[in-house]
């Protein structure tokens, strides 16, 4: 969703990937600077709303968040419909959500998409490797970064870049 009139502009982001990857705690990092050490699956809230000031213009990134339906396999289109871009997340520490990534990304039909290695702050218990990341992301065509919830490291920035790109591609079109 786009909303240029006042020069205002509102895009839908998408948070994706298994269950307890931290999907939950990458948006609460970035909305809140908050980590939530005994977070559940997410119930009822499905999105936050975070301001962005890009080329002194704000822009408004409503970020949605499965609410736990991603146990089931039951992420509907009307969770992706709209959506102008997606973090699809893995846990870095278990290789199982990184092999999913792929089925994942067959759901998916947005402009911008980011794969995200959670929980690089486990480097001890490592079981996806950043070349491996790295060349997945290549392959399809995705940014990618690692990123740690719980310490902040780049989380910020895995979500500023994927703003930045959307805002780019729709100001091209607006020209
Ligand atoms: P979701 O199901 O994908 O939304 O995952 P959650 O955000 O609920 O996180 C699942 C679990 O992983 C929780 O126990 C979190 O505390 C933990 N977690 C999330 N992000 C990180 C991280 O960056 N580092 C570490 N060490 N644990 C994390």
């Amino acid at each position: 969703m786009v909303d240029n009139q006042g020069e205002e502009y509102l895009f839908k982001i998408v948070l994706i990937g298994d269950s307890a990857v931290g999907k939950s705690n990458l948006l609460s990092r970035f909305s809140r600077d908050e980590f939530d050490t005994n977070s559940k699956a997410t119930i009822g809230v499905e999105f936050q709303t975070q301001l962005v000031e890009i080329e002194g213009k704000e822009v408004k990134a409503q970020i949605w968040d499965t609410a736990g339906q991603e146990r089931f396999r039951a992420v509907t289109s009307a969770y992706y419909r709209g959506a102008f871009g997606a973090l699809i997340v893995y846990d870095i520490t278990r290789s199982s959500t990184f092999e999913s990534v792929k089925r994942w990304l067959q759901e998916l039909n947005t402009v911008a998409q980011m794969l995200v290695g959670n929980k690089c702050d486990l480097e001890d218990i490592r079981a996806v490797s950043v070349e491996e990341g790295k060349a997945l992301a290549e392959e399809e065509g995705l940014f990618f970064m690692e990123t740690s919830a719980l310490d902040a490291t780049n989380v910020d920035k895995a979500f500023e870049i994927v703003i930045r790109e959307i805002f780019s591609n729709v100001s091209r079109k607006l020209l």
